[in-house]
């Protein structure tokens, strides 16, 4: 079932067309990622779904319904923005409520208040005060009992015995203003309890509803970004747009709330376009990648297929951390790099003897070695030892950069010196190859 469609859509800031016949289905349920380099177009194209911007041409679909020319409000997608766009002066309860305000809105306008409810504030003081006492109060009772109890052989008279039945009295009190409170404003506005629950539904699937009280100022970026989820969530959107949400946060975190967002919207199976250009996260988070060059999209699969089966040089260059050899065919199976290295393909190549080729080769798949056949050799440009691996970059012959990462032995090649000339080898089976922006094999 397809969520999401876009139907040949041209988007375009004046004379400026960022996307002509542009096409893509997006699945119900499913998390897909635009990905692409900045500049590309993939805000553009989420914008034109939630209705910031009208095509000029085309159609988007929502489910079954046609909502090119719709207004933002009245499709129902809620948007998640790099830079969290809470309202800072309210309440982390109240900017999740604002959007199932903002919906209820005509039917609230409509509701007449009762006289009394001008004057409802006047409660505020106590029940803010006694609201915010009241764990305090319990703890200082009990503590004061048993100091008590032990000091008088547990009889609990006198003036602590006061004091005690004087703090139960508050305590009833604010239970009593608290109740009162409630029954009061559901009166006002009977939504209120629902609208409580649904906020506080949404703060529990980011483990926030203890916070729910304090400003967002108060919290951590992450945690921001998790408000800023949860009050997405509370309108039940039929499809949650996320603009780079991560992209304000540092590495670390970024790691962590990737996680823990994909199993937050897995786990209520919200349909989701997520736009980023870290291919990383992009992997990570995503059941589907649509990898965008500028204004197209130059392969949508899932993130297995994109990395493991990169259709166009683009691609291949784009997904996962990798080198770039451009050589020629000199026998079918064999590549002549310009520094004169030759290096084997797996298989024999239909490609012309003398055609230009372009290996795409990750890090990964280059080992060091002094047992090879065909070694090549490189010298050393950089070393970063990051505990478990070694990450190298060696210059070929041309002056080439060849990226590798060194796993076994990790320590002994820390201590090599740049400037160092090793034997490297390729494994065949992992290499791209591609003629122009073509993958042959
Ligand atoms: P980034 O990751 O940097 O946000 P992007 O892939 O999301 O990039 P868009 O924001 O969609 O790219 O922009 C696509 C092109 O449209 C860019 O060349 C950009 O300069 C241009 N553009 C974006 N917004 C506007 C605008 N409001 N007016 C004019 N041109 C715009």
């Amino acid at each position: 079932m397809v969520s999401v469609k876009y139907e040949n859509i041209g988007v375009a800031y004046g004379d400026f067309i960022v996307v002509e016949n542009f096409n893509l289905e997006i699945p119900h349920g499913t998390i897909t990622t635009l990905l692409g380099p900045s500049g590309c177009g993939k805000t553009t194209v989420l914008r034109a779904l939630a209705g910031f911007v009208e095509p000029f041409e085309g159609n988007v679909f929502i489910g079954d319904d046609n909502v090119t020319l719709l207004p933002p409000q009245k499709r129902n997608t809620a948007m998640i923005f790099q830079n969290y766009a809470l309202w800072p002066h309210l309440t982390i309860f109240k900017n999740v409520e604002y959007g199932l305000k903002l919906r209820e809105n005509e039917e609230l306008a409509a509701l007449k208040s009762p006289w009394y409810s001008r004057f409802l504030w006047v409660t505020k003081p106590y029940y803010f005060f006694l609201g915010k006492t009241h764990n305090k109060t319990i703890e200082y009772l009990e503590e004061a009992k048993e100091e008590y109890c032990s000091k008088n052989g547990g009889v609990f008279t006198g003036l602590k015995w006061y004091t005690f039945i004087g703090f139960r009295w508050l305590k009833a009190l604010s239970k009593g203003i608290d109740h009162y409170v409630r029954e009061k404003k559901e009166k006002i506005d009977p939504k209120w309890t629902y609208r409580r629950e649904k906020v506080f539904e949404a703060l529990r699937l980011v483990h926030l509803e203890d916070q729910a009280f304090k400003n967002p100022t108060q919290l951590s970026g992450g945690q921001q970004q998790r408000i800023a989820l949860s009050r997405s969530l509370v309108v039940e959107p039929d499809v949650l747009l996320c603009d780079e949400p991560l992209s304000n946060l540092d590495a670390k975190l970024r790691k962590e709330l990737r996680t823990e967002i994909r199993s937050i919207i897995k786990s209520i199976g919200m349909t989701t376009v997520y736009v980023t250009h870290d291919q990383t996260e992009a992997l990570a988070i995503s059941d589907r990648i649509a990898v965008f060059n500028i204004g197209f999209i130059e392969q949508y699969g899932t993130p297995t297929e994109v990395f493991t089966d990169p259709h166009t040089l683009f691609v291949g260059q784009f997904i996962g951390v990798s080198s770039t050899l451009v050589g020629k065919i000199i026998k079918p199976n064999t590549v002549q790099l310009a520094g004169g290295e030759l290096i084997n393909l797996k298989v024999k190549t239909d490609i012309p003897i003398g055609e230009e080729v372009s290996l795409v080769i990750r890090p990964e798949n280059v080992n060091l070695t002094t047992k090879s056949d065909s070694p090549i050799e490189i010298e050393v440009n950089t070393i970063e030892y990051l505990g478990t691996e070694v990450k190298m970059t060696g210059k070929l012959k041309d002056d080439t950069i060849l990226l590798l990462d060194v796993v076994e032995q990790a320590e002994e090649y820390a201590k090599i010196k740049v400037g160092t000339k090793l034997k490297s080898y390729i494994d065949s089976a992992e290499i791209f190859v591609f003629v122009g922006d073509k993958r042959i094999y």
